[in-house]
């Protein structure tokens, strides 16, 4: 070993779902949208002024904090953005949760908070779930350094009533609670409208799934404008520069079409609640989604061998090889083309 080399830090690096490449794959593996971002969205991107590329962005981001706030009806100050909601929890981990208590997140919850814990150093708990994947809410209650949790839930979609997670926020006054509404858009209900209730509450949502803007890079938290300072302290020391120009302009572009970001929403949910009487008919079972995705395990066949059958024949799903939930396939909820060509391959392979 070379002397250095015993400085290098060591980590677990998060994993992300491939993005295989090539044009007749059905890509039902990382919860994109499968429809395209408002009409807008490409009227802006032709009509853009190539000198953006040339200048550093704005790194207060205005023009998208500026939509955001016209947007929620919120003020400027209570809006934070990052390059995807990602970023937003990463800058979220560095900036709430610095105790020598635990950070609690779900054991089974989006896989990437135990790798920031890790980085960031910070203890955490997983509380586990009931025995139907269900978030236990006072699991919350015992003493802890922040919390946080997706709601729906990911990977298993389970939806949490806003009056439980009125309940975990008002029990944990002393820590900041951050809730992951990655995928709140498909039938949940946000918490956005208790962030001026409790100053402790941290909503975050993201463009990349509703939105249909995942290649953008775009995230946001909506809070007490006393943790939107602390979180924006934290980002001008560590990378002040942060959300590029076209992202900018073109995600404040994307809230102004509801009628369309309605429209594209309710499809998906259609899709999915087909895609439930589909699966169920195919043998499958699964939590009760309000995601753009089903959590769903085979009465006989396993998990692992679907995966790999499906992935010869170029459609692609998530399988995950951990405890409790290897018998799993996380499936993204792709157009009725795309759902089509799974349950033909499946009627077959079963
Ligand atoms: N939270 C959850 C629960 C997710 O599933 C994802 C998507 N992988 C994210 C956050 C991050 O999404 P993005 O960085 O694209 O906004």
């Amino acid at each position: 070993m070379k002397p250095w080399e015993a400085n290098i830090r060591k980590v677990v690096p998060y994993v992300p779902g491939d993005q295989p490449k090539g044009s007749h794959l059905v890509k039902l593996n990382t919860n994109e949208n499968p429809y395209p971002p408002t009409p807008g969205v490409s009227a802006a991107l032709k009509e853009m002024d190539y000198d953006l590329f040339r200048k550093y962005p704005d790194p207060a981001s205005s023009v998208l904090v500026d939509a955001l706030s016209e947007y929620y009806k919120v003020d400027r100050d209570e809006i934070f953005v990052g390059v995807g909601s990602d970023d937003v929890i990463a800058m979220a981990f560095m900036t709430f949760f610095n105790s020598d208590k635990p950070v609690l997140f779900p054991d089974i919850s989006y896989s990437f908070y135990p790798v920031w814990a890790e980085l960031f150093g910070v203890p955490y708990e997983k509380p586990a779930l009931d025995e139907n994947f269900k978030i236990v809410k006072e699991e919350y209650y015992r003493e802890n350094g922040g919390i946080i949790f997706p709601n729906p839930n990911a990977p298993t979609g389970l939806y949490m009533p806003l009056s439980e997670v009125e309940d975990i926020v008002s029990h944990n006054q002393d820590s900041v609670v951050i809730v992951d509404e990655a995928y709140i858009d498909f039938g949940g209900t946000s918490a956005l409208k208790l962030t001026r209730k409790y100053e402790n509450l941290l909503v975050v949502q993201t463009f990349s799934k509703s939105r249909s803007m995942a290649g953008m890079r775009i995230g946001y938290a909506i809070g007490n404008p006393a943790l939107i300072r602390a979180l924006n302290d934290v980002k001008y020391s560590y990378n002040s520069y942060t959300m590029n120009m076209p992202s900018q302009i073109l995600g404040a572009k994307a809230v102004e079409d509801r009628a369309y970001f309605q429209d594209t929403v309710e499809k998906i949910i259609h899709t999915r609640e087909q895609a439930k009487l589909r699966l169920h008919e195919l043998g499958f079972t699964f939590p009760e989604s309000m995601a753009n995705f089903i959590f769903a395990s085979h009465e006989t066949a396993r998990a692992k061998d679907i995966y790999e059958a499906l992935r010869q024949n170029s459609i692609f799903v998530r399988y995950f090889n951990q405890p409790r939930i290897d018998n799993y396939l996380r499936i993204t909820i792709g157009t009725d083309e795309e759902m089509e060509a799974l349950y033909c391959f499946l009627k077959e392979y079963l």
